[in-house]
């Protein structure tokens, strides 16, 4: 079993990879489960350069251990794309879920329901070594509702509503939200990404001819 770090301590989102990565051969560690204590400053300009950064200070720190970092967030259309990259911290205090939620629905009062279009994002970024960095971004579309809905997951997914399902994301069972959800779109495209790698033999061989993950 391979170890690889979450460069992560946001517990809802560990949960999720761990979920959706759950039947390859690989072991997912969250950074308390490998003994770091540190909160990587997040000052980048985009996802992805948040989530190179929050990889990249984890994998010095644990001596090129390899490390998946993830930052995402919500994407509303009419305003511009916030909060984006501000998501966890959209109304002050880094992760305040319903003081976020209830400054969005303050900011979006009156906006009609088509013109309330919004997407999460999520960038991964995954290091297993320093020539071997695979960078994938995924995406979904949605809507934010008028008012919260739905006690399942966390942070937006009780404003982020699907007209395909009827639903918002805190409304869908966990399982299906993993299979279609922003965060499932970008560990897809890491797989394939990762599947390639191991056809060019690298990752064959630092990990002694085992696979790395299930193919
Ligand atoms: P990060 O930890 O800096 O990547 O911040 C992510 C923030 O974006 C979270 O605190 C949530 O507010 C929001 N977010 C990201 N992914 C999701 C999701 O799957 N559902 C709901 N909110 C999310």
């Amino acid at each position: 079993m391979n170890n690889v770090i979450i460069a992560s301590n946001n517990k809802n989102k560990i949960k999720e990879i761990k979920e959706i990565l759950k039947d390859y051969k690989v072991s997912i560690l969250s950074q308390s489960e490998a003994g770091i204590d540190i909160e990587v400053e997040e000052n980048g300009q985009t996802f992805m350069e948040n989530a190179y950064k929050k990889a990249a200070e984890i994998h010095k720190l644990k001596n090129g251990s390899m490390v998946i970092a993830d930052d995402s967030g919500l994407a509303v259309e009419v305003l511009n794309g916030a909060p984006g990259i501000y998501s966890a911290r959209f109304a002050g205090e880094h992760g305040n879920d319903s003081k976020n939620n209830e400054k969005l629905l303050e900011m979006l009062k009156g906006v009609p329901f088509e013109k309330r279009k919004a997407k999460f994002i999520c960038a991964i970024v995954f290091i297993i070594d320093d020539n071997n960095i695979i960078k994938v971004q995924g995406e979904v579309e949605g809507y934010i509702a008028e008012k919260e809905a739905g006690k399942d997951g966390f942070g937006y997914d009780p404003l982020f509503y699907m007209p395909k399902y009827n639903k918002t994301f805190a409304e869908i069972a966990s399982e299906e939200k993993n299979s279609i959800s922003h965060r499932a779109i970008a560990l897809k495209k890491l797989l394939e990404e990762i599947a390639k790698h191991t056809k060019g033999s690298y990752v064959l061989n630092k990990c002694e001819n085992q696979h790395l993950f299930k193919i």
